[in-house]
């Protein structure tokens, strides 16, 4: 192929090309599509079907970020103040620093931001198209010119299409036009080149979305080859950009400690009485500095962004940053049935109709190849005795159901012919639709079959959860018919009349033929049965319809007018077993204090039979008597005063609509109780939004619940959601223990430099117990690195086997403060101690002179105690990391020092931050001239001896609190 043939010029005018010419100009079929080599060609010729211009990351702006920051700021202020001095080594650490600290932050920011970028990308839409002869779901950026695309209610177009078949295609087109109604599609023709964009009917466009219908139409344009390129706004931008809860807070909490720095300052100047020096300065300012943990914010970033990718590799793709820290402090979840909890695999297994009683269908999955058996009136009949029937031998009541099955049904069911599917059956649609699909092939009357004899669709009055039904109407040689389906109750009350055999009965008729006693309650007698057996069950009808003259049938017809006067056919039984890992899935939700409620439109038999099944509620539960189930209508009825009153709120809700999704959360928000909730249709978008974590279904979902969701299950999978919560919490707790490692490194440090101040020598000078380079240096080394390796962490084994958080109950727990001073003040004290006791015990106490300064030949005293108290302090806070790594356990356990593999960040910071010690303390020059202190010997006694006491204390520590708190 060469590159001419598609090269799209801005303005191919597809709307005024027939169909057959867009195929030839785009060198594809409607029919068949591309083959997957053609598009991975055009996708290389093309690119990807994106907007350019916005997103990607960009470095300069993360580098800027690095600079013009406070932190930065100061330093450069006292590193220009320290070469004005002439305090050249001072001057060199602190631009090393500033160039350090600007690359680890850069590096960090960096790989942030890829990470949520790679994201956005993944969170992008997806598009249905026609590959190989096959229907697929794509990347809605790998779509390329010439593709064959499917679309359907509250899906975002993904490309501009030239159309070739729609059905009652309405789309939002506000976004390109202006134009707020909704843009009623067809395939006419269109002469005139020049027809505006709200105009051009027989196309749609990319970024705008469909309101109602279905339609198929060839990609003509993509990426910034669109109209919407071309305008080159945003697509569906994700919001990953908002700060979280988290991040606002740490943020909050910089800025008080920013102001506690400046009180340092001042303090160190009023020590000096304030009179000033250049090393009084600048040690101030570095005092200063070390209480900033400036790594903080970015780290959490950093630790979020991991948490993010690994997520996704776990099949959960966070929209939102604000919904991870929300996921660990989920208690309940609210989960749909079909399709999450359930393979969605739904077969049709069972049919009941008046006269014939039972029926039983053999087969498995898309496969149509079974068979139909009569059982009669008992559902528990042994198998043998069931009678083969198949439509010629069946009755008319037979013929009917099928033809209804076959008819009022939108899913495709075909066998391929492209050799990479190697003739399998595939089937496209709803499940519950392929179900019947596939029970139409079985009894050997497909739809391909019927139309062809003349069967032709004229509307279509879709399936919507809230109402429960959908309704067809047929045009054939001789007549007009109405297919209605959907659940029984909504069925029934459309309903005056009854089918048995070839005769049609009125509902409340004196001489009722098979049925006796009142219909509604015989039928609803049956669907139980059913039900119970864990099956969804339909109830199909139809009837003749004489069309009024004048009426357009496809835009003027009433639903109310379609749905009435039905002919009531019978109920089919649709098996959708549960998933394998569901009930594994919801015992750990119990293990970890959640709780899971099941809200789904089917009936409350069958809703509770699949509970049941999953452990959702208890096997011996009495589903009639029992408040762990409960109707919709039932729940929809109570106040809200009701349902805080009700002990529990129930575990299963039945037959639920989108509003009592959002009923159900509101509840629970009542409670104080934190939820997720799942959703996939097109009016799920409140309830996910209502919800404390949405999470929409990435393969059944429709992109408007999407977009409203903080999460999207590419898997579709219950499982996942208890996996995400989990990881959700690893990461909060593995924020808490940096953040906890960090502060309390910071307390010690502090501490240390503030009551050193009243160290005084014979000028009144203080004897600085860490050089200001030593404080930078030891801020930039030994809080950031392990603060990355606990954000790594992998979950504790209690993770999961532990109640949730509290909402309430943010990162600083009465706990975690706690712990933060008494680590903070120990580690003070245990690095100040060895440098009292170097300073006065165990050499002269010769505090000498200018000392703070410079090396000169009486502050060998202090130069000693110096370093002394730097390596107790770095070995302290480095060892403490390891003690983070547990709240209330010890990080010193076996299994957990072990698992050196899966985290070998946090051992890799440990033991090079240990090894950068030793050239501090020993090269010669860089230890007395930048660091101002000098080689130690036996002084490693009192570091070593200063850990051990430390390790034994926390540990001490950790067992009272054990044994003491809750
Ligand atoms: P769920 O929450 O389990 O996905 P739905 O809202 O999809 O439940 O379905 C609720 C009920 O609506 C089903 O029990 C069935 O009776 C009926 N139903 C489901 N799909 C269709 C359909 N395509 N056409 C007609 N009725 C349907
Ligand atoms: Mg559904």
């Amino acid at each position: 192929m060469t590159k001419k043939i598609i090269d799209l010029q801005p303005e191919v005018p597809f709307h005024t090309y027939t169909v057959a010419e867009t195929e030839s100009q785009l060198k594809t079929t409607a029919v068949e599509g591309l083959t997957s080599e053609e598009a991975e060609a055009r996708l290389h010729l093309h690119g990807t079907n994106e907007l350019k211009g916005d997103g990607g990351v960009k470095w300069q702006k993360i580098l800027w970020r690095q600079i013009a920051n406070p932190l930065v700021i100061v330093l450069l202020i006292a590193n220009i103040l320290s070469f004005a001095t002439k305090q050249f080594p001072e001057g060199g650490v602190i631009l090393f620093i500033i160039i350090m600290n600007a690359t680890i932050g850069f590096y960090q920011d960096f790989s942030a931001e890829q990470t949520m970028e790679a994201l956005r990308n993944m969170s992008s839409p997806t598009a249905q198209v026609i590959r190989n002869e096959t229907r697929i779901v794509i990347p809605n950026n790998q779509v390329v010119p010439g593709d064959v695309m499917i679309f359907e209610d509250g899906d975002v177009i993904g490309a501009d299409c030239r159309l070739f078949e729609v059905f009652n295609l309405e789309t939002d087109e506000a976004l390109l036009t202006g134009e707020s109604l909704p843009a009623q599609k067809n395939l006419d023709l269109i002469k005139s080149v020049e027809q505006s964009l709200g105009d051009r009917l027989n196309m749609v466009f990319a970024s705008t979305t469909v309101v109602k219908g279905r339609a198929k139409g060839i990609v003509t344009g993509t990426g910034m080859n669109t109209q919407i390129g071309k305008i080159a706004t945003t697509l569906m931008n994700v919001d990953t950009n908002e700060l979280t809860p988290l991040q606002k807070r740490l943020n909050k909490m910089a800025y008080c400690i920013m102001v506690a720095a400046i009180v340092l300052v001042i303090v160190v100047f009023a020590v000096h009485k304030f009179r000033y020096s250049n090393e009084i300065a600048i040690y101030a300012i570095s005092v200063a500095i070390s209480m900033i943990p400036q790594g903080l914010v970015a780290i959490v970033t950093l630790t979020m962004a991991f948490g993010v990718s690994r997520m996704a590799r776990a099949k959960a793709i966070v929209r939102r940053l604000s919904s991870l820290e929300s996921l660990g402090a989920v208690t309940n979840i609210c989960s749909d049935k079909t399709g999450t909890l359930t393979q969605s695999k739904m077969v049709a297994v069972r049919m009941w109709f008046p006269g014939d009683g039972y029926y039983r269908i053999s087969g498995t999955g898309f496969v149509p190849e079974g068979e139909i058996f009569r059982q009669g009136e008992s559902i528990n009949n042994e198998p043998h005795q069931d009678e083969k029937v198949t439509l010629s031998t069946g009755s008319d009541q037979l013929l009917r159901i099928i033809q209804a099955s076959a008819l009022c049904n939108m899913a495709e069911l075909r066998r391929t012919n492209h050799p990479e599917a190697h003739g399998e059956w595939t089937a496209i649609g709803d499940p519950t639709e392929i179900a019947l699909q596939v029970l139409a092939h079985k009894a050997g009357m497909p739809k391909p079959e019927l139309v062809e004899n003349g069967f032709e669709l004229i509307a279509e009055f879709p399936f919507d959860s809230s109402v429960k039904r959908m309704s067809v109407l047929y045009r054939t040689s001789d007549e007009y018919l109405i297919f209605t389906k959907g659940a029984t109750e909504r069925i029934l009350g459309c309903c005056s009349h009854y089918r048995e055999g070839d005769t049609e009965l009125p509902l409340n008729s004196e001489k009722n033929n098979s049925i006796q006693g009142d219909f509604t309650s015989v039928i609803m007698d049956k669907v139980d049965a059913l039900a119970e057996q864990g099956l969804r069950v339909l109830s199909l009808s139809y009837r003749k319809f004489r069309p009024t003259p004048g009426v357009d049938l496809v835009h003027g017809l009433k639903r109310d007018e379609v749905e009435s006067d039905l002919v009531f056919l019978g109920l089919v039984g649709i098996y959708d077993p549960p998933r394998a890992e569901s009930l594994p899935a919801v015992m750990k939700c119990y293990e970890a204090g959640i709780r899971v409620h099941m809200l789904t439109g089917d009936h409350p038999s069958t809703a509770a039979a699949i509970a049941k099944e999953v452990a959702i509620i208890p096997a011996d539960t009495d589903v009639k008597n029992s408040s762990m189930v409960m109707s919709a209508d039932k729940f929809d009825a109570l106040s809200d005063e009701e349902v805080d009153r009700l002990v529990e709120l129930p575990r299963v809700v039945a037959r639920c609509s989108p509003n009592t999704k959002v009923k159900m959360i509101a509840a629970l928000h009542r409670r104080n109780l934190f939820a997720a909730m799942t959703g996939d249709g097109v009016n799920d978008s409140p309830s996910l939004k209502a919800a404390n974590v949405g999470i929409a279904m990435g393969q059944s979902g429709s992109d408007v619940a999407k977009q409203a969701a903080d999460i999207v299950l590419t898997d579709d999978n219950f499982a996942t959601i208890v996996e995400a919560i989990a990881e959700g919490r690893r990461m909060f707790f593995n924020i808490q223990k940096f953040v906890q490692h960090l502060m309390s490194g910071n307390i010690a440090t502090i501490l240390v430099l503030v009551v050193a101040l009243a160290i005084k020598d014979e000028q009144g000078d203080s004897v600085f117990p860490l050089s200001a380079a030593a404080i930078l240096f030891m801020n930039l080394c030994y809080s950031s690195p392990p603060a990355i390796g606990l954000g790594l962490e992998p979950a504790s084994e209690t993770n999961m086997k532990k109640p949730p958080r509290t909402s309430k109950q943010g990162l600083f727990s009465f706990e975690v403060l706690m712990d933060m001073f008494v680590y903070g003040i120990a580690m003070a004290v245990l690095s100040f101690v060895p440098f009292v006791l170097v300073l006065f015990v165990l050499e002269d106490g010769q505090l000498g002179k200018k000392c703070n300064v410079g090396y000169n030949d009486l502050c060998d005293t202090v130069f000693r105690a110096r370093a002394t108290c730097y390596a107790t302090l770095t070995f302290l806070i480095l060892s403490h990391a390891i003690n983070c790594r547990d709240i209330r356990n010890s990080g010193w356990q076996w299994s957990r020092l072990k698992t050196v593999y899966h985290n070998k960040t946090l051992w890799l910071s440990i033991v090079i931050g240990a090894m950068i010690l030793f050239p501090v303390i020993y090269v010669p020059g860089v230890n007395k001239n930048v660091f101002k202190h000098m080689g130690i010997s036996y002084e490693w006694g009192l570091v070593f001896a200063a850990l051990a006491i430390y390790t034994a204390f926390v540990e001490m520590y950790k067992f009272v609190k054990r044994r003491t708190m809750a």
